[in-house]
């Protein structure tokens, strides 16, 4: 698994509600492009968090927060685990082409979605089923048995957000 994180612009404050950006849009753009395409495409998600302030950093709840989410991955590990059990891999991350047929079928509404980010060409051929992967793990996260459009329209705002 590779998580990476980076600045938004060059002096790291664009968005922020504490201090303004000095960066220029070019600056900005500049400073984005320098991860390639074909490298960013490799990349699922795609999220942007805000500084963390003081009273966070002291708050003692986000450590029973944190083991919460743990439990809910666990028990979502253990759904793939099963559903996987004779395709001699683990995790949906994991799925190659035949599995995402069989795994991660959508209804024509969701077809229709992706079928708009192909065609308009926001979206690759490794984009796409990167996409159907993601939303099969929040379809799993929310113990739903089927993908639903909701999922495939949350993996795409994680994808697209860059
Ligand atoms: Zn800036």
């Amino acid at each position: 698994m590779l998580v990476g994180a980076s600045n938004p612009c060059p002096c790291g404050f664009l968005n922020s509600p504490e201090k303004a950006c000095i960066c220029s849009p070019s600056q900005i753009s500049m400073y984005k492009r320098k991860l390639s395409g074909p490298l960013m495409d490799r990349i699922d998600i795609f999220i942007e968090v805000p500084a963390v302030k003081y009273e966070k950093l002291i708050d003692t709840s986000i450590g029973a927060q944190s083991k919460t989410i743990r439990e809910k991955i666990e028990k979502t590990r253990e759904v793939q685990k099963e559903r996987f059990i004779n395709d001699h891999i683990l995790v949906n991350s994991e799925m190659q082409i035949p599995q995402i047929k069989k795994y991660c079928q959508h209804d024509l509404q969701s077809q229709n979605l992706l079928k708009k980010f192909v065609d308009s060409g926001k979206l690759s051929a490794r984009g796409y089923h990167r996409i159907l992967k993601v939303a099969r793990t929040i379809a799993d996260l929310e113990g739903a048995q089927s993908i639903q459009q909701n999922h495939i329209a949350e993996a795409l705002m994680y994808r697209l957000k860059n």
